[in-house]
């Protein structure tokens, strides 16, 4: 049976997500409320702006359920700014009052806008443990990983870099795959809610 993955829907760019794990062979789901939360077996955490889907978490009292869920061990990927939330430490949080919160699924400190410093976006391919060839990575506004603990695999590096990581069912990646046609980076994630990876 496929696995029910919701995307986290309160801001970002949730119909790529959608469009990619459905292609990946799981049932797709849009997650705005905690009753949404409770149906699924591992969710997406989509790129867009990481403090204002802090602030909308709290806002639909979807922070702590969602903290306990990944406290649990629900599987879980964020792209971009997922992967900030999905931190356990964020570098350059933001605005005191408007920061970005972390999530504590990773451990590992990320820094928002890394990249951004240097280059607002970019793309290019990179060699990704577990996918026979590289991915094509598409880069904007991207944070990068400054630290992972003992337990965290590196999967991806762009440069010297940390750009995708593994801690046992969580994945996270600086870049956006839900843009490309690949959709290897999806399967992954659906075969790790599925158990299979
Ligand atoms: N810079 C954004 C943030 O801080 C992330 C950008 C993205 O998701 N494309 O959340």
């Amino acid at each position: 049976m496929s696995p029910r993955v919701g995307v986290l829907a309160l801001q970002g760019d949730t119909r790529e997500h959608l469009a990619a794990l459905d292609e990946a062979g799981a049932e797709a789901v849009t997650v705005r409320r905690l009753a949404e939360l409770d149906t699924v077996d591992g969710l997406v955490i989509p790129g867009g702006e990481s403090t204002a889907m802090s602030h909308l978490l709290r806002e639909f009292d979807l922070l702590e359920p969602l903290r306990a869920r990944l406290a649990e061990g629900m599987p879980a990927y964020g792209s971009c700014a997922g992967m900030i939330l999905l931190a356990s430490e964020i570098l350059d949080a933001g605005a005191a009052g408007r920061q970005a919160t972390p999530l504590k699924g990773i451990d590992m400190a990320v820094r928002r806008n890394a990249f951004g410093r240097q280059v607002d976006s970019f793309e290019g391919d990179i060699p990704f443990t577990g996918l026979d060839s590289p991915v094509h990575a598409v880069f904007i506004r991207a944070p990068w990983v400054e630290r992972v603990g003992p337990d965290v695999e590196v999967l991806g590096r762009a440069g010297e870099h940390i750009v995708a990581v593994r801690q046992g069912r969580t994945l996270a990646t600086s870049f956006h795959p839900e843009v490309t046609g690949d959709r290897r980076v999806h399967k992954l994630f659906v075969d790790m809610v599925s158990g299979e990876r």
